[in-house]
């Protein structure tokens, strides 16, 4: 029996199918293992959406993966369609990147995110895993690269609005969206696509890009292999087929199909066999390999790498910029607020929350150049400086990171971007003034004049 799931096999509490749903304890944790984390959850009492920003945060903004950019691959569709099983396996792939052999041994339990049989609902919202995953690509660069879970019900006229709301943010905030459906693609699953072809067409006035990257439909349980063979090949032949428009269709569902290929840069779909009656039926199947059909597997091990290997990564763009997994916390909370509202919101106030974000994270960026810059000249270990070589360096440093900011591709236009540009003027002379007053302290003569540190001058 091979060992490949590290480390530790993730939170012993992860193991699937879970028995008891009851009251969620919360155990104080010794050691951190990696484990699924809610960072967006609707409330039961009125399913206004919560984002977790300090969960969110402490995952995003490690050291080690805050200034890199990012890949987020999401997989969003309807309850109880196998989409966590899917993502353990993607777990599986991400922990053993190196290895022939992560699919794992025959008996081991499939555990992460959790996945279960039976019909109890889950709290509708958005997971993570809390371990960020750093990948070199080809070309040398690292990229981190976050695992994205969703519920969402989809069943019912009370659960459609959350439902499209998770699919919209968790579109919104990703690079690769996987749409898991079952059997088919439908008439409705393509609607839930609209908002997106409308949002799309509005961003694209503004910049060149596409809005968004790569969409993947996954087909589940896929029947027909004799007319469109498993796999990536099979699954492109019937997306074709079923994103043809035809005039007997709706016109609505005409224009979605018009226009969705000019809100992803990519579309892709992909059959899956079904994986065999233990998986879908037997209530003891605990997501060991032994137990689940070959057909299934062969896919799997194809689906994985189309996904996740290292020269397939699509970095998360943002108007036309790659953002960071710093700046993506900054996207999470500007998008939440639109979902706030009893109503799916309008296109246009998606463009606006994605234009503020874009903003403010350049901001962001572009202090960050500056405040770096003024410690290197300036810093608690650097020696005093004359103030008029201080302001020098200031403007310099002001004027770079001003130049940084405008070449930021950004949403909004020109009068928008403007206020920022001011707002990060107006910031960076109150950190100069710091910067001074800090400078000012270094200076033996100044602090002479106190009578502590005129002893401490005298004693050394
Ligand atoms: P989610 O709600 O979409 O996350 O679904 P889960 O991952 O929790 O899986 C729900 C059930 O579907 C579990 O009992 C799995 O054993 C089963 N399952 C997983 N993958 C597949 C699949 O490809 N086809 C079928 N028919 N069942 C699956
Ligand atoms: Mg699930």
């Amino acid at each position: 029996n091979i060992r490949t799931i590290t480390p530790e096999s993730y939170q012993s509490d992860s193991i699937s199918p879970s028995p008891d749903e009851g009251i969620e304890e919360e155990k104080p944790v010794a050691e951190e293992r990696p484990g699924p984390v809610q960072i967006v959850r609707a409330n039961e009492s009125d399913g206004i959406f919560q984002l977790d920003a300090a969960a969110l945060e402490k995952i995003l903004l490690q050291d080690h993966v805050k200034d890199l950019n990012l890949v987020v691959v999401s997989v969003a569709g309807a309850f109880r369609k196998g989409k966590s099983f899917l993502l353990d396996f993607m777990l599986r792939y991400m922990y053993n990147q190196h290895s022939d052999a992560w699919i794992g041994g025959d008996h081991e339990p499939l555990i992460g995110f959790k996945w279960r049989g039976g019909c109890e609902r889950e709290t509708t919202g958005i997971q993570v895993w809390s371990d960020v995953f750093v990948v070199e690509k080809p070309d040398g660069n690292k990229v981190a690269v976050l695992l994205v879970d969703t519920q969402g019900a989809f069943d019912s006229q009370s659960t459609i609005k959350d439902s499209a709301t998770v699919f919209a943010l968790s579109t919104m905030t990703s690079s690769v969206q996987v749409y898991n459906l079952s059997h088919n693609i439908q008439e409705d699953d393509l609607q839930h696509l609209q908002l997106f072809t409308e949002y799309g067409r509005l961003a694209m006035e503004e910049t060149e890009s596409k809005p968004f990257q790569s969409l993947m439909f996954l087909i589940r349980d896929w029947s027909s292999p004799y007319e469109y063979d498993y796999g990536l090949k099979g699954g492109q032949a019937f997306l074709q087929k079923r994103l043809q428009v035809k005039n007997c269709q709706h016109e609505e569902l005409q224009n979605v199909r018009k226009h969705i290929d000019s809100c992803f840069s990519k579309i892709s779909c992909f059959l899956l066999p079904h994986p065999g009656l233990k998986v879908a039926t037997n209530p003891k199947f605990d997501g060991r390999l032994k137990d689940i059909e070959d057909d299934f597997k062969t896919q799997l091990a194809e689906l994985m790498p189309v996904l996740l290997a290292p020269d397939q990564l699509v970095e998360k763009q943002i108007g036309g910029s790659k953002i960071t997994c710093k700046d993506l916390v900054e996207y999470f909370k500007a998008y939440i607020k639109i979902y706030e509202g009893d109503e799916l919101p309008h296109p246009k106030s998606m463009l606006r929350a994605t234009a503020e974000a874009n903003n403010l994270t350049a901001v962001a960026g572009a202090k960050d150049l500056y405040g770096k810059s003024m410690e290197k000249v300036c810093g608690g270990d650097r020696p005093y400086m004359a103030p008029a070589d201080l302001e020098r360096c200031h403007e310099a440093f002001c004027k770079d990171s001003v130049t940084f900011f405008r070449s930021v591709k950004k949403m909004g236009g020109e009068e928008f971007c403007q206020r920022y540009q001011d707002r990060l003027e107006l910031e960076l002379k109150e950190a100069y003034t710091n910067f001074s007053k800090h400078n000012e302290g270094k200076n033996i003569f100044y602090a002479a004049r106190t009578p502590a540190t005129l002893f401490v001058v005298m004693f050394f």
